[in-house]
């Protein structure tokens, strides 16, 4: 094969071009990981810290508070380690679970009174 920038001919399992150094179909990011810049190597490191749990767990805090609790007290776990990451998240998604889960208590109480009222009141006037 050929090098793709400077035309010069390469053996078909080059990786890099050793004229001008253009990288070859060959050439994978794993390739020279012992060579990984130190910038990178931390980079790398950061992500794989990435907290899924405490996204899961604010997700879920708005729609299902149980799951928001459980994701994000799992996530707050997460956080807490060192290199840990999404501990405001984790702490928002408990946070809002909580609330989401009064407020649905309110609401589902006044529900309850509202159509216990209302069968009261139907009931009440078929009794007459
Ligand atoms: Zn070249």
């Amino acid at each position: 094969m050929y090098c793709t920038k400077c035309g010069k001919q390469l053996d078909n399992d080059a990786v890099i071009c050793p004229d001008c150094g253009e990288k070859t179909e060959n050439y994978r990011e794993d390739f020279f990981k012992d060579e990984t810049p130190v910038g990178q190597e931390e980079k790398k490191a950061n992500s794989e810290g990435e907290n899924g749990m405490a996204i899961a767990g604010f997700v879920c805090a708005f729609f299902m508070p149980i799951l928001g609790w459980i994701f994000g007290g799992i996530g707050l776990a997460k956080a807490l380690k060192p290199n840990g990451k999404r501990k405001g998240l984790a702490i928002a998604a408990i946070i809002i679970a909580t609330v989401v889960f009064i407020v649905n208590f309110f609401v589902n109480t006044f529900i309850t009174a509202f159509f216990t009222e209302l069968f009261a009141e139907i009931f009440g006037s078929m009794a007459v």
